[in-house]
């Protein structure tokens, strides 16, 4: 029954969604770290909360579901997410990896992993030539961000599935500007799936937190192991706030979305943006890319506006949407890359990318459009 429910009903019911003990609605914040066992070391399932938590489970097993994967695997930020998958790797082994990520995977990447051995090709993703002339017989796998941040390029996630099959690598993919409500890795033939939970699927800009979703059991087991072993685990509290998130994700990228749409489309009508990068413009490179393989387009913008003058007065100005890194929140957040997530990309490397210090990035919130639309002009004026 729960297979076939659309996304939305999906977010509510996901199968586990009452508690065993008293038929709970809501999952209850076990805030426990020991469980008692019998003098065989038998318990009812849980033995130490490093190694599993019910609320934890719950939100695991939900979110699973969610991302159409057999196991699900909870931590205390994206980055402990992210970081749990590569240490499933050894030194001497390669990966490709879009060359427009997440600053602090880039950091992950090019400041410890390095350290040990494993060695990475950054490549625009979004080219396929480019990944299959990137992947080389150490190659283990692609890690795979769509739309990019804060460039909103998008890779063609079933193709690349396919040639990683071929080449005998996993495709890891960071979901988490789409969310599960508007795109499905794990059903275009990626392996893992990965998110920054504090952003949209938390929604509320009160919880760091990353998940990881894998396509096979086995590999949901190594994951696992690595998340007990080194122990970046999401607390009880966390999990419960994150299972609340998710259960309006549905209404929330809706209206993110149709905000987004419409700011986009409006942004570039004003004399003060010179580009606009949203996957649903049709101008936008891979708009039929984006229009294929996703359900949606999402909540992220960035554009570019005329000088880094005009940014920085534009931020200082604003008044509803408020200067922040993050994004995914209810609340409309703004911020300029250069100068903040991406300040760890060494200048000459944001040149290349095109992240400029008047590129602006705008995670579109649930407000009123025409609120939001107000507070720009009046910023800009
Ligand atoms: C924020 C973010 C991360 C890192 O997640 P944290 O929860 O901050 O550790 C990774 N990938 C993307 C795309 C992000 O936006």
């Amino acid at each position: 029954m729960h297979e076939n429910l659309k996304k939305d009903t999906l977010c509510l019911h996901t199968g586990n969604e009452v508690d065993g003990q008293f038929d709970a609605l809501s999952i209850p914040i076990y805030q426990v770290s020991t469980y008692l066992q019998d003098v065989n070391g038998n318990t009812k399932g849980y033995e130490y909360s490093r190694s599993g938590n019910p609320t934890r489970s719950a939100l695991e097993h939900a979110f699973a579901a969610l991302e159409h994967g057999q196991r699900g695997n909870a931590f205390a930020s994206g980055l402990a997410a992210i970081s749990a998958v590569f240490m499933l790797w050894n030194s001497g082994d390669h990966f490709v990896v879009s060359n427009v990520v997440y600053g602090g995977t880039y950091r992950l990447l090019s400041k410890i992993l390095s350290r040990m051995g494993m060695t990475v090709s950054f490549v625009d993703t979004s080219d396929l030539n480019a990944v299959k002339a990137a992947i080389n017989p150490h190659t283990k796998a692609v890690f795979v961000e769509t739309p990019t941040n804060p460039m909103m390029a998008v890779s063609d996630l079933r193709a690349i599935a396919a040639l990683c099959r071929e080449r005998g690598c996993k495709l890891i993919v960071d979901n988490t500007f789409m969310t599960p409500y508007w795109q499905s890795p794990l059903l275009l033939g990626a392996d893992i799936v990965v998110h920054s939970a504090t952003k949209y699927l938390g929604g509320h800009s009160d919880v760091v937190a990353g998940l990881v979703v894998t396509a096979t059991e086995e590999l949901g087991e190594q994951v696992h192991f690595m998340q007990k072993a080194m122990g970046g685990i999401l607390g009880p509290q966390d999990s419960w706030l994150l299972m609340r998130g998710i259960k309006t994700l549905g209404v929330r990228m809706e209206k993110h979305e149709q905000n987004a749409r419409a700011l986009a489309q409006w942004l570039t009508t004003l004399p003060q943006v010179e580009k606009v990068y949203y996957p649903g413009l049709p101008s936008h490179p891979q708009h039929q890319l984006a229009k294929e393989q996703a359900s949606g387009f999402g909540g992220m913008i960035s554009f570019e506006v005329v000088s880094p003058q005009v940014a920085d007065h534009m931020l200082s100005r604003l008044q509803i949407i408020s200067l922040a890194i993050s994004l995914g929140g209810a609340e409309s957040l703004i911020c300029v890359p250069a100068k903040t997530t991406h300040a760890s990309f060494e200048p000459e490397l944001l040149r290349k990318l095109g992240i400029s210090d008047r590129l602006v990035r705008f995670s579109v919130g649930i407000e009123n459009v025409e609120d939001l639309k107000a507070d720009i002009v009046q910023a800009l004026s």
